[in-house]
């Protein structure tokens, strides 16, 4: 349990807070379980809508989406990951035939990167309000030896409803 009055992490059923001084009952402690149980709920529900949203926001390369109309440009919005290459030289150079398991290693990791990215552009696009993403543009940048950088940009646009 979490005293309520100064934070401080405690063991269940405890009826006074050693960091605070503060003293409970075992009604207090009942309210405060149903309101954490309430506020993870909560949380929970809006990961999952987030997780729809962003599963759901049409994104593209092109500057149109086909049969539908742009209505408003919002904002250029844009997402980044960062990958560090430790991997590739952590593994060594030892044994040769594992350059395969090498470069499917780093393809995994780009891949994550990759798509990591375009989460970070689709969120932007949410907050915005967008009903899509066009234009996306990606790339790749090296920063110092060891840390590849994954930016994605786009225009965050509202659509009309016509679906003709
Ligand atoms: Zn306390």
């Amino acid at each position: 349990m979490i005293c309520r009055k100064c934070g401080a992490t405690l063991d269940d059923g405890s009826r006074f807070c050693y960091y605070c001084g503060e003293v409970f009952s075992e009604e207090d402690e009942k309210d405060w379980n149903a309101i954490d149980q309430k506020e993870k709920e909560i949380a929970e529900m809006e990961e999952a809508e987030i997780k729809r949203a962003v599963a759901n926001m049409i994104y593209t390369t092109t500057p149109t989406i086909e049969g539908r109309k742009i209505t408003k440009y919002l904002d250029i919005i844009y997402g980044s990951a960062v990958i560090g290459t430790g991997f590739i030289s952590d593994l060594g150079a030892a044994i040769s035939d594992l350059l395969g398991d090498k470069s499917n290693m780093y393809n995994g990791k780009l891949n994550y990167a990759r798509s990591e990215a375009l989460t970070q552009l689709k969120k932007a696009a949410i907050r915005q309000g967008a009903d899509a993403v066009v234009g996306v543009e990606m790339d790749i940048m090296t920063v110092g030896s060891n840390m590849f950088v994954v930016n994605v940009s786009g225009t965050a646009v509202k659509l009309n409803d016509d679906l003709s």
